[in-house]
C-alpha cells in the first residue's frame, strides 16, 4: 500500500524545492500517493482565508505532509499561514536538526556541529494577540502555558533519551520576563528532574546566541519557546551553510508536517538555483516517521555523497549547479 502524503508546494522557491524533494523520495523506491494541494499567497488572497479547508481536509486524511514555504501576504489582516496550520493541527513541536555537511565551506568548517533544536510551536508571541491600546501604542501578548511548556520539554527529553543524546539546554529570558519565561523554565526543570541521565543546562537567549557562535560544537539538544526558537534556528543554520541545508518537522499527536526552516526566498524564486537540500533532508525525517529507515538512510547518504564530491552543489553553498542538476546528482548517487 502506498503511503498517502499531502504535498504542499507553497510559493516562491517552494514549488522548485518540493518537486526536487518529491523526485528524490520517489527514487528511494518507497511508494507514496502524493495528494498535491495548493496553498500560496494567491490562494490566500483569492479565498480570503489563511488556511483554506481543502488543505485541512487533505492533511486530516493523510496525517502526513511535506510542505514548501508559503509567503504570508503582508497587510490585509491575514494570519501567517504557517502559524495557522501549526495551531489548527496542534503541531506543537518544531524539530530542527542542524548538522555540518561534508564539503560545505563555512566559517565553522573545522568544527563538527550536530545539534537538534526543539522549538515550541503553538504559543508565545505567535499567539497573534495584538492590540492598539491608543493610537501609536500597541501591545503584543506573549502567551506561555504550563501545558505547552511541559509538552515540548517532554518531547525534547524523550527524543534525547531515545537516541542517546547527552545534554539538553533550555534557552530563555527569565531574568526579564520573570513570569512567562519563568514558567517555561520551571516546566523544563520539572521534566529534566525525571531524566537524571541527561545533563540539563540553562542559558539566557542573548548569551546562548554568543555561545552558539563561539562554541557551536558544545550544543546538543536545544529547548526553546517559539520566538527564540525561530531566531536561533536561523542563527544555527548560518553555522552549517545557511538556510538551504537545514530541515525541519512540525510534530503533533496525530499529524506531522515536514518542511525546511527557510522561507519562500523571493530573491531567487524562479531562477532554478534554489537549494533543495533542506526539503530533501525534511523528506528524510518524513521517511523515518513513515518507518522507512532504509529509504531514509539511502536518501541521506546520497545527499552527503553529492556534498562530499562538491562538484554539483547549488550557488548558496559555493557551487554552480542548478536545482535540477543537484537533484539529478542525488538521484544518481542512490543507484
Ligand atoms: P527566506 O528564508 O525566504 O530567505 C532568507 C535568505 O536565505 C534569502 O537570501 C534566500 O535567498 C536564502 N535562502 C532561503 N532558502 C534558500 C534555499 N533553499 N536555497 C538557497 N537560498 C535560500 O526568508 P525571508 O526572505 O525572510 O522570507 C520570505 C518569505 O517567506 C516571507 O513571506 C516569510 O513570511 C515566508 N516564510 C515562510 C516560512 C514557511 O513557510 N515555513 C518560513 C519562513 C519565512
Amino acid at each position: 500500500m502506498p503511503y498517502p502524503v499531502t504535498l504542499i508546494p507553497g510559493d516562491g522557491i517552494g514549488p522548485e524545492v518540493s518537486s526536487a524533494a518529491r523526485r528524490a523520495v520517489d527514487a528511494t523506491g518507497v511508494k507514496i500517493e502524493w495528494d498535491t494541494v495548493e496553498l500560496n499567497s494567491d490562494t490566500i488572497l483569492k479565498t480570503g482565508q489563511s488556511l483554506p479547508q481543502h488543505v485541512i481536509d487533505s492533511l486530516e486524511r493523510t496525517r502526513v505532509g511535506l510542505k514548501g514555504p508559503v509567503t504570508t501576504p503582508i497587510g490585509g489582516g491575514f494570519a501567517s499561514v504557517n502559524v495557522a496550520l501549526r495551531k489548527r493541527l496542534d503541531l506543537f513541536a518544531n524539530v530542527r536538526p542542524v548538522r555540518s555537511l561534508p564539503g560545505v565551506v563555512t566559517r565553522f568548517q573545522d568544527v563538527k556541529i550536530d545539534m537538534v533544536i526543539f522549538r515550541e510551536n503553538t504559543e508565545d508571541l505567535y499567539s497573534g494577540l495584538e492590540h492598539e491600546v491608543v493610537r501609536d501604542v500597541v501591545t503584543s501578548l506573549k502567551v506561555i502555558t504550563r501545558v505547552a511548556s511541559i509538552r515540548i520539554a517532554e518531547y525534547a527529553f524523550g527524543f534525547a533519551s531515545m537516541v542517546g543524546r547527552k545534554k539538553v539546554t533550555a534557552i530563555h529570558k527569565a531574568n526579564i520576563m520573570k513570569l512567562a519565561d519563568g514558567l517555561f523554565l520551571r516546566c523544563c526543570r520539572e521534566v529534566a528532574a525525571q531524566h537524571p541521565d541527561i545533563e540539563y543546562k540553562e542559558l539566557i537567549v542573548d548569551n546562548a546566541s554568543m555561545q552558539l557562535v563561539m562554541r557551536p560544537e558544545t550544543f546538543d539538544v536545544l529547548l526553546l519557546p517559539n520566538l527564540y526558537g525561530d531566531i536561533v534556528s536561523d542563527l544555527a543554520a548560518g553555522l552549517v551553510g545557511g538556510l538551504g541545508v537545514v530541515p525541519g518537522a512540525n510534530m503533533g499527536e496525530n499529524h506531522a508536517v515536514f518542511e525546511a526552516v527557510h522561507g519562500s526566498a523571493p530573491d531567487i524564486a524562479g531562477k532554478g538555483i534554489a537549494n533543495p537540500t533542506a526539503m530533501m533532508l525534511s523528506s528524510v525525517m518524513m521517511l523515518l516517521h513513515l518507518k522507512e529507515p532504509a529509504a531514509a538512510d539511502r536518501l541521506r547518504n546520497a545527499v552527503e555523497k553529492v556534498y562530499a564530491e562538491r562538484t554539483r552543489l547549488t550557488p548558496d553553498v559555493g557551487g554552480t549547479a542548478s536545482t535540477s542538476e543537484f537533484t539529478d546528482a542525488v538521484i544518481a548517487a542512490m543507484k
